[in-house]
């Protein structure tokens, strides 16, 4: 082990008085340290019964993962996997409703019911109809597509809902346990956007259950868009229409300029082409092209960069191929650049109450998190300016997206135990009468 040369102590000091020089002034705890928050709302025994409840309850919310897996989900089909949720929450004793989006709205109130605070695991999987979503278990193991993202998040949804209900627990605001739709891919947020939309005014706080695992809180949210860019021509016969524009070729040589273009590490941007498509036989000059662009950055700045280098690059492709064409005699090309989805950005402030409840939450469990940036449900609370986070929901997964994707239940009380106490400590519980 190396000795820190005294340098280096100064320094560390140098930098803690710095830290500690930029701290918001209001950050300084004015009456309680945080941890007291936590033991103050686990102390309330009926908080005490609700975290009680799930130790001897695993391998029922196990068996609940399990068989909401199983009931496909594909993007834009959640309605058989809402439905089956609506009825266990019903069973749990909430009072539950589908919106219009397809939400599944489960309702606890509140002792204020014009506050709400919504805690929410997305239905939608990224698996196309017709994939075979049966679980294979082994032990604490489970194996299915969408069996951790997010058959973790809406299990724990059922758990929470089970067991305030079963403590008898009434909270200070109502509590929205909430089975969301269209978080995965093109489904872009809609079910989120709906929620937000219609509980805007009264909206304290929103919890986003999604995946598995303890070790990160999602405070900040990644900001994104999805772009398709099509190119059109007169399409004809690969031997006698040989040198007519080709929408192939121009999007090909549009796609080459826009790899190149140069982003900044930080703030950290990136790009994907992630599906081409067009022709309908080798022997056709197509008359079709189109491509799928992904694009992230930790500033819209970027973004918006990024999206006019498409724009150009594209239309710098289509130029370039109507000026190597030899017949242009039968028509040109049309482009266009759409925009399939947009996530907007947005950061929870590091004081917030949101934030010092899952914190208490952490401290209680004895976790460690880190903070991430990612694109979730969350975005969308987080870009109006409400307070909002994604966790997972506790246990360990992988392979997510992918048809060996796992998720291993050991432990994952702790996460059930975290997750409840984040939403009690934002939520907060109702004064016991003394009888
Ligand atoms: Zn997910």
């Amino acid at each position: 082990m190396k000795r820190k040369l005294p340098w280096k102590q100064t320094v560390k000091r140098a930098l803690v008085c710095v830290i500690l020089l930029a701290m918001p002034v209001r950050s300084a705890p004015p009456h309680a340290p945080r941890q007291s928050q936590s033991s103050r709302l686990s102390d309330n025994p009926r908080v005490r019964a609700a975290l009680d409840w799930f130790t001897p309850n695993i391998s029922w919310i196990n068996d609940q993962q399990a068989r909401l897996t199983e009931i496909p989900a594909p993007p834009f089909q959640e309605a058989p996997r809402a439905a089956a949720l609506k009825e266990l929450l019903a069973e749990a004793g909430l009072s539950v409703q589908i919106d219009k989006a397809g939400n599944v709205i489960g309702e606890l109130g509140g002792v204020n019911g014009k506050e709400i605070v919504i805690v929410s695991a997305h239905l939608d999987t990224v698996f196309p109809d017709g994939t075979e979503v049966k679980v294979h278990r082994e032990g604490s193991r489970m194996t299915a597509p969408g069996i951790s993202d997010n058959g973790t998040g809406v299990a724990a949804l059922l758990a929470l809902a089970r067991a305030v209900r079963f403590a008898r627990l009434k909270p200070q605001r109502t509590i929205l346990f909430v089975g969301d739709v269209g978080e995965e891919g093109e489904g872009n947020l809609r079910g989120m956007r709906a929620l937000v939309d219609t509980y805007r005014s009264n909206l304290k706080a929103v919890i986003v259950l999604d995946g598995s695992s303890t070790d990160h809180v999602t405070t900040k949210a990644l900001a994104s868009r999805r772009l398709e860019a099509s190119i059109t021509g007169p399409g004809g016969h690969s031997w006698s229409d040989f040198g007519m524009p080709n929408p192939i070729n121009a999007l090909v040589r549009g796609s080459v300029r826009f790899i190149s273009t140069k982003v900044p590490a930080s703030p950290r941007t990136t790009f994907n082409i992630g599906q081409i498509e067009g022709g309908t036989s080798v022997n056709s000059v197509p008359y079709e092209a189109r491509l799928k662009v992904d694009i992230r950055s930790e500033s819209e700045d970027e973004l918006t960069r990024l999206e006019s280098a498409l724009r150009e690059c594209i239309a710098a492709g289509v130029r370039d191929e109507m000026d190597s064409a030899r017949d242009r005699s039968k028509g040109k090309l049309e482009w266009k650049v759409e925009l399939l989805g947009s996530r907007p950005g947005g950061e929870l402030a590091s004081d917030s109450p949101l934030l010092a409840a899952l914190r208490a939450a952490d401290e209680f469990v004895g976790n460690v998190s880190r903070i991430e940036r990612s694109s979730t449900d969350a975005n969308i609370p987080l870009s109006m300016g409400i307070d909002a986070l994604s966790i997972g929901a506790g246990g360990n997964g992988g392979g997510a997206h992918s048809l060996q994707e796992w998720y291993d239940s050991a432990g994952r009380e702790a996460g059930l135990k975290r997750t409840l106490l984040t939403v009690l400590g934002i939520s907060g519980v109702a004064e016991e009468k003394s009888r």
